[in-house]
């Protein structure tokens, strides 16, 4: 890049060697230190995710300790029959949860609670209270999949008339073979039921496929039946696409609404029956339309499980703006966080099918395979170190510190100063950088070292004759 300016290239140069020397004459050795590896695996959540995940791992020859809430396994797709492409579920799962229970390294704590979580990678403890009392689990990662949930609208008459649902009820009943939905007239659906909005403003994702999947059976079943989508975006992506030409083509209609001209949804009386009628504005015939339904099925949003604030704290990994967790790098670090030793799979993520979440827990479970092959870490020298008599405890380097790898603890002198875990510490600086008084330096990185570098810049002799 100096190729024509090879003077100042040469300055540049020299001026380099020279401020690398400056900060090399005070450079101090850094000891690296080498961390057993515990080979137990903690996996939360007991979904298709945390389960394949489990297997995945147990079929490694690790035991795998798998943390289920409920007093049953299999999450979210206990409520789904099939998927769009034909997969019967109900079979995958039941053949799923029949080899965890029988895997001899799988151990299954349902009805189950983390009650703390400690340590870093290679070795960390949690706590779980269960129907078995409290048992500490002694593991070297940790896998969190604990899924999403349904949101529960509050619009379009749900929860006050019962002709009212969301497409998951709509599943449940169809496979429960509910005549008084597989012999209805006319059924409207809505879609982007409480996302895509100020509150929650991200899409989805599962529901265009859902809705397109629910009326292609019910359109197998009654081909009757008017089915209405109403729809912001049909985002049935991927070969999906397909299965929304096919429900086109079964004469089920797609109808746009704007979100400032949402439907409006009230209970009236129809030409021979009761109905709840929808009214929307059809852009294509450009005025307003009356669609009377004997059903209307919402496509509600998914949201980030309950319990993600909690777990989020207990392995003090980072949740995204819209309450999901956060990988560590979208592309080169997909199911790992930030902290080491942690890794997620599943809709705790991101909304995502079920085909979707299967391959990201083999994802994670081979990462972490990957860590607990190992029988030790090399944790680095170049961590941050406080000196105690300058800190004044305010507590900025740790609500600056994204790794919680420091705290407070009580000194030889009985004050109360910062102190850091140099296993979790990933010398990132911005401790450092936050510290009011300068107690706390990065090695290898220290104040001295640097301000020394950067006076060498210009050449002074004093700073010459002392490197
Ligand atoms: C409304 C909706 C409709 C869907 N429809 C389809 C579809 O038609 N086709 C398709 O392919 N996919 C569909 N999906 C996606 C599918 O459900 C998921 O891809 C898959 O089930 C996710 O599995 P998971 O294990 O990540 O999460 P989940 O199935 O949600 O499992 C998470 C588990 O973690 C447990 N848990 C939560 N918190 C804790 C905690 N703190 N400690 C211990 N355990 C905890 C929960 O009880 C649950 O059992 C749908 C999802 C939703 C929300």
């Amino acid at each position: 890049m100096h190729s024509k300016e090879t003077e100042a290239a040469t300055q540049k140069a020299k001026d380099l060697i020279r401020m690398s020397v400056a900060r090399a004459c005070c450079l101090e050795p850094l000891q690296e230190f080498s961390l057993p590896v515990d080979k137990n695996a903690l996996v939360v959540g007991g979904g298709v995710a945390g389960m394949t995940a489990a297997l995945s791992l147990a079929n490694q020859r690790h035991d795998v300790y798998l943390v289920e809430k409920e007093k049953q396994l299999g999450g979210m797709a206990r409520r789904i029959h099939s998927t769009l492409e034909g997969m019967d579920v109900q079979a995958y799962l039941n053949d799923l949860m029949h080899k965890v229970y029988q895997h001899p390294l799988v151990h299954v704590y349902t009805e189950a609670a983390i009650v703390d979580a400690e340590g870093y990678v290679g070795n960390f403890t949690t706590k779980v209270r269960s129907k078995r009392g409290l048992t500490e689990i002694k593991h070297g990662a940790a896998i969190i999949a604990i899924g999403a949930e349904e949101h529960r609208p509050t619009e379009y008459l749900y929860g006050e008339d019962e002709r009212v649902m969301t497409q998951l009820e709509l599943e449940e009943r169809i496979a429960a073979d509910d005549t008084a939905i597989t012999d209805a007239q006319s059924l409207v659906m809505i879609q982007c039921v409480g996302c895509r909005n100020e509150d929650r403003n991200y899409c989805s994702r599962i529901c265009c496929s859902h809705a397109v999947k629910n009326a292609l059976t019910l359109k197998e079943q009654n081909p009757s039946m008017d089915i209405y989508v109403l729809f912001r975006d049909m985002r049935t992506y991927r070969f999906a696409e397909d299965y929304y030409r096919k429900a086109s083509e079964n004469n089920v209609k797609f109808i746009r609404y704007e979100p400032e001209d949402a439907p409006v949804v009230e209970a009236a009386d129809g030409e021979d029956r009761p109905v709840l009628r929808v009214t929307a504005t059809d852009y294509i015939l450009g005025r307003k339309i009356e669609l009377d339904a004997d059903l209307l099925v919402l496509s509600a949003a998914t949201v980030p499980a309950s319990t993600s604030d909690e777990v989020s704290r207990q392995f003090k990994v980072t949740l995204g703006p819209d309450g999901f967790f956060t990988e560590a790098h979208v592309k080169l670090r997909p199911v790992d966080f930030a902290a080491e030793g942690i890794f997620l799979c599943g809709t705790a993520h991101y909304p995502k099918h079920i085909g979707e979440t299967i391959s990201q827990a083999y994802g994670a479970a081979g990462r972490a395979a990957g860590l607990l092959s190992q029988d030790s870490l090399i944790a680095s020298g170049s961590v941050c170190q406080v000196e105690e008599s300058m800190c004044v405890s305010c507590g900025a380097c740790i609500s600056a510190c994204s790794y919680g790898a420091i705290d407070f603890h009580e000194n030889a002198q009985g004050y109360r100063a910062a102190r850091v875990n140099p296993v979790l510490c990933k010398g990132d600086g911005l401790c450092n950088a936050k510290c009011p008084t300068g107690a706390i330096q990065l090695k290898h990185f220290t104040d001295k070292e640097i301000v020394r570098q950067l006076d060498a810049e210009i050449p002074d002799p004093k700073i010459l004759a002392t490197a």
